[in-house]
């Protein structure tokens, strides 16, 4: 049986690992941060109060309750500071070898009763639970981006999820505010399965000259009515987040639909991931993003 979770452990301190340790410090959770160093995890918490200070500015959070929360945020320097963790929560890159490794380390040090779960875009639960020493108590619990505004949160059992470990993390996520929804465990779940091809044939819509960047986006901001054009969308989720999901896709669906743009491919491979470099279907260098094509 699971204990009371009160503590979060969170891995990966990007966007995801700080938009999630964000949230559950405000919630009252005691937050305890890792990444591959300690400069990423001060850069991440450094990022966490300058956008609870946005809330604070923009009348949402009152000013002593972003102290509160900051203080219950703590670096992890070592995985194994994890070990006081009752549930932890994997936001490192979206890479199958980067997670299993990281399960490899983490495990042994893990309370035996903890709850494991991952924010994995688009990755196998049950081929990642595989790889841990618990895979009743493995969980997929997929935030959107960006977690602080985001309402919905996917929740995805591998074929081992206990119930008590589903119940665990739908109270988890309900003491956050936020709204569950539960998806199969199939490749990019509900959201990525529909929002991703779109974004790709967005890109392929480029890739052939259809439109400017900015005619796509424009279309379908302002003829399907949806709040951020594609290409931006893609900027903001991270073209390697992007790429990577289309891969598995295309992996696991074995169909060519889901074939990632040989242009996606060419911006990953020059580093230029979107808004977190700087640079992507966009240029963010000045002071408005600029269309890099
Ligand atoms: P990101 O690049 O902003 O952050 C990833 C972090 O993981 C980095 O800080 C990196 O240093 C860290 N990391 C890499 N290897 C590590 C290791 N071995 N140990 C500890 N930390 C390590 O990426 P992100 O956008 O935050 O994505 C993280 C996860 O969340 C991915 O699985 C992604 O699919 C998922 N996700 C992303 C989005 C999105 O819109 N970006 C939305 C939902 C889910």
């Amino acid at each position: 049986m699971s204990k009371t979770i009160e503590t979060i452990g969170i891995i990966g301190a990007g966007q995801m690992g700080g938009g999630i340790a964000h949230v559950s410090a405000l919630a009252g959770y005691k937050v305890l941060m890792y990444d591959i160093s300690s400069d990423r995890i001060e850069k991440g918490i450094a990022t966490i109060s300058g956008n609870m200070a946005r809330q604070v500015s923009g009348g949402k959070l009152a000013e002593d309750e972003r102290q509160k929360a900051l203080s219950r945020i703590q670096p992890a320097h070592q995985i194994a500071d994890l070990a006081a963790a009752d549930l932890v929560i994997e936001a490192a890159t979206e890479d199958e070898t980067v997670k299993r490794k990281i399960y490899a380390q983490l495990c042994p040090v893990l309370n035996p009763t903890a709850i494991l779960a991952t924010n994995t875009s688009s990755i196998s639960i049950t081929r990642l639970a595989a790889q841990t020493d618990r895979p009743e108590r493995f969980i997929g619990i997929h935030f959107m981006n960006p977690v602080p505004v985001m309402k919905l949160v996917e929740l995805v059992r591998g074929i081992a999820t206990e119930d008590g470990t589903f119940e665990a993390a739908k109270e988890f996520v309900h003491r956050l505010d936020k709204t569950t929804t539960v998806s199969e465990d199939f490749p990019a779940f509900i959201v990525n399965r529909i929002l991703l091809p779109m974004i790709n044939e967005a890109i392929y819509t480029l890739y052939e000259g259809v439109g400017s960047v900015e005619a796509i986006d424009t279309a379908m901001r302002l003829g399907a009515n949806h709040p951020m054009g594609p290409l931006q969308l893609a900027d903001f989720i991270g073209l390697d987040t992007c790429l990577s999901i289309m891969q598995v896709l295309h992996d696991g669906l074995s169909d060519s639909k889901y074939r990632p743009c040989p242009l996606l491919v060419k911006y990953v491979e020059a580093g230029w991931l979107g808004r977190k470099t700087g640079r992507g279907f966009y240029d963010y260098r000045g002071e408005h993003p600029v269309p890099t094509r």
